[in-house]
């Protein structure tokens, strides 16, 4: 069975004004579906067949610059899209409301979150990980690498994550990164935040 490309599971305008309808067509109906295409060809390349995307990502040192790239290209967009929603319809609650107090607050996280977001030099992505003691953790990949790649420096389950590509913001906020992940925090689905952290 081939990788799909997933639906979007908001009209592309629903992300407005935070991110474009514009840059959310390219994004998921170019950018995610090449990283799809890709992979296809990899696991047929490498003899992957049958193999889950995580399963993939967990045994990545093995696998080519390829099979990384999209691999992680692929699961990183699906997760994306599946943590946002429309501005300001969910709120941090349960046990993930409780970590992010444990971390230093909302405010504290949002700001290493942020400052990971800009600092990541080139493309990449920031992350808040759920990791191996049950914490909230901040971190940042390179390119398409992901927590769950099994020669990850910061290893977890990831609860959020915002793409810093250019491809991510460029269409709207040109040149100011900070200025994007400033305003991305409006469009995090907490719920399915939420239904990550617990599934860890
Ligand atoms: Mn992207």
């Amino acid at each position: 069975m081939a990788f799909e490309l997933p639906e979007l599971p908001y009209a592309y305008d629903a992300l407005e004004p935070v991110i474009s309808k514009e840059t959310m067509t390219f994004h998921h109906d170019k950018h995610h579906k090449a990283y799809t295409d890709k992979l296809n060809e990899a696991v047929g390349e490498e003899g992957l067949d049958g193999k889950s995307i995580e399963d993939i990502l967990g045994q990545i040192s093995g696998l080519s610059s390829k099979a990384r790239n999209n691999g992680g290209g692929y699961w990183n967009h699906d997760f994306f899209w599946k943590i946002m929603g429309p501005k300001g319809s969910t709120q941090p609650s349960g046990a993930l409301k409780d970590a992010i107090d444990a971390y230093g607050g909302l405010d504290k996280l949002r700001e290493d979150f942020n400052g990971k977001g800009a600092g990541q030099f080139g493309s990449g992505w920031a992350w808040v990980i759920k990791d191996s003691s049950g914490a909230l953790k901040v971190t940042s990949t390179p390119n398409q690498d992901n927590p769950l790649m099994d020669d990850a420096k910061d290893k977890g389950t990831p609860v959020l994550g915002n793409d810093v590509w250019e491809h991510a913001y460029y269409l709207t906020y040109k040149n100011d990164r900070p200025g994007y992940l400033k305003a991305w925090w409006d469009i995090v689905n907490w719920d399915e935040a939420g239904k990550r952290f617990d599934a860890a």
